[in-house]
């Protein structure tokens, strides 16, 4: 039987949640914002016997996208998503990591994403959601017979993504996470980009944002 497996590994000095994403019966997989710390994200697929089959980006902000193009090449992988409204920060990177100190190359994917594509991953579906707020094109991804959602930096545990940036726009990301996120089900978990993992029944109950 087909079991979807998680594993976290913290990259970048923002501590990034870049995920690996698999089935732990084909041990084929993806792995999802690899924001930098290249040798620890392919460590973690020796370590796991994952062969990774393609990289997914939730979006284009260089903690979640700095290491894309490098890994991508690394292992001659096609790179997904995010949804085209975030190309500007995927140009962009290059700055992005010169602001930050975190290493970034610009990346183009071979597949944008739009709301209810789906995304395959080791044999399992992912469904989009296009959740524009903290950025314009970011998406989430949700498995929604494992009751899981990448949900990025949209939703954290008892917060949410930051809109202070000249394309932010709070109101839109709180609706997004009204209308799309909080509808999947109280029981299913959530992978945010940063910090803890949750549910969506946690957050409709703590979190402040969503009072
Ligand atoms: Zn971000």
């Amino acid at each position: 039987m087909p079991e979807l497996k998680i594993a976290v590994v913290p990259v970048t000095p923002f501590q990034q949640n870049c995920s690996i994403v698999w089935d732990e019966e084909s041990k084929k997989g993806a792995v999802i914002d690899p924001g930098g710390d290249l040798p620890r994200i392919l460590a973690a697929l020796e370590e796991l016997e994952v062969t990774a089959e393609k990289i997914v980006l939730t979006h284009g902000h260089i903690d979640h996208a700095g290491g894309a193009a490098e890994l991508a090449e690394t292992l001659k992988v096609p790179v997904e998503g995010p949804n085209e409204a975030d190309r500007f920060l995927l140009d962009d990177l290059p700055s992005a990591g010169a602001r930050t100190g975190i290493p970034g190359r610009p990346v183009t994917p071979s597949r944008w994403l739009n709301e209810g594509d789906t995304v395959e991953i080791g044999g399992f579906s992912f469904e989009v959601l296009h959740v524009p707020g903290h950025t314009p094109g970011h998406i989430v991804l949700v498995n929604r017979p494992a009751g899981f959602a990448i949900v990025g930096d949209t939703l954290f545990q008892r917060s949410v993504g930051r809109t202070d940036f000249p394309y932010g726009n709070h109101d839109q990301l709180i609706a997004g996470i009204r209308t799309k996120l909080l509808p999947l089900g109280d029981a299913v978990g959530i992978l945010p980009g940063h910090g803890s993992t949750s549910t969506i029944g946690a957050e409709k109950q703590s979190n402040p944002f969503l009072r």
